[in-house]
């Protein structure tokens, strides 16, 4: 019995001393390079979570490398109180199959806080690349088997999955090669140091609207609508059936931050995926918010386990690993 009374009490110590957070400055981790794609639905994301949470400073760290698990790493190993937080992508499914020793337990060193949006790829092609369609993309990967550059953000990242995947239904090997973000592989792309590399559509619709990179094809089984990539076709109807990879973002804590945390974090999640200008940013790139049904951190959870089922075989098959 007074063990149960101490344990009632020490919730309810726990809740009333939450109870005015956020109280300080939030860190929310980005494990890729700024610039690129999970760093702009991050800035984009604390503006409007920052309104939702009493004004509160939220900074983004850009911790990127090996495919975003440095970043994961770091969160997981972060004070669980709510002030270090983890937005990540489809590289916390993948990263279990690809890194023998991965620092961090996917499933068990972290609070889930929900899922935020989803984004088709591209694929795209340094601007010196002769071929301007996907046919004629083909033509020069056969035509250059064994000197193809693959950009991408390292094992694990959604640019090498989309790669692999590629590399498989094709056959053709390529190099790739890898940064800690797609923001530092667009740069050397545009700069014709690397030939192609798929990336989100938050990142890439700008320079493909500018006309500053190729662009062939999308990921995903339906054409876009946003207007710079309407006319591009999907890499399913062009030969490659089934192709289809979306990438979704997501939000995490590490594990142990108190539930009375947990849900104010959710609740103000859920607030900032209606907040007009962050949908009007993300639709003008593509990315499609999810619903509230979604922003929720045990479905997620049940995405998350579903995504390892689906990604782990594909990668294993392709016999890729990491130390
Ligand atoms: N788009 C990158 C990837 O391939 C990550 C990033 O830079 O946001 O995973």
């Amino acid at each position: 019995m007074k063990r149960y009374m101490l344990a009632a009490l020490a919730a309810l110590t726990t809740t009333a001393a939450f109870a005015e957070y956020p109280e300080k400055q939030i860190t929310i981790v980005v494990p890729f390079a700024a610039g690129g794609p999970t760093d702009k639905v991050a800035r984009d994301l604390a503006e409007a979570l920052r309104k939702q949470l009493n004004n509160a400073t939220i900074i983004i760290d850009n911790t990127g490398g090996a495919g975003g698990t440095l970043g994961a790493t770091k969160v997981a190993r972060a004070a669980n109180d709510g002030y270090t937080l983890l937005l990540h992508h489809i590289g916390m499914a993948t990263s279990p199959a690809l890194y023998r020793s991965l620092q961090y337990k996917t499933l068990e060193d972290f609070e889930y806080l929900g899922m935020i949006n989803e984004v088709p790829m591209t694929l795209i092609g340094k601007p010196t690349l002769p071929a301007n369609t996907y046919p004629e993309l083909l033509k020069w990967l056969e035509a250059n088997k064994g000197k193809i550059n693959l950009a991408n953000a390292g094992l694990g990242a959604a640019s090498h999955l989309c790669g692999l995947l590629l590399q498989q239904s094709l056959k053709i090997d390529m190099q790739t090669v890898p940064y800690k973000g797609t923001a530092p592989a667009m740069n050397d792309l545009l700069g014709g140091q690397v030939d192609i590399m798929c990336d989100q559509t938050t990142n890439t619709t700008g320079q493909i609207e500018a006309g500053k990179v190729k662009a062939y094809a999308v990921t995903t089984t339906k054409r876009l609508t946003t207007p710079a990539l309407a006319k591009l076709p999907t890499l399913d109807e062009s030969g490659l059936k089934g192709f289809n990879v979306s990438i979704w973002h997501a939000l995490y804590a590490p594990k142990g931050t108190p539930k009375a945390v947990t849900d104010k974090i959710n609740a103000a999640l859920k607030l900032a995926l209606k907040d007009p200008q962050f949908v009007k940013n993300q639709e003008a790139l593509g990315a499609v918010v999810v619903s509230d049904a979604r922003t929720n951190g045990a479905e997620h959870k049940k995405f998350v386990e579903a995504e390892i089922a689906k990604w782990g075989p594909v990668i294993k098959a392709a016999g890729q690993y990491a130390d």
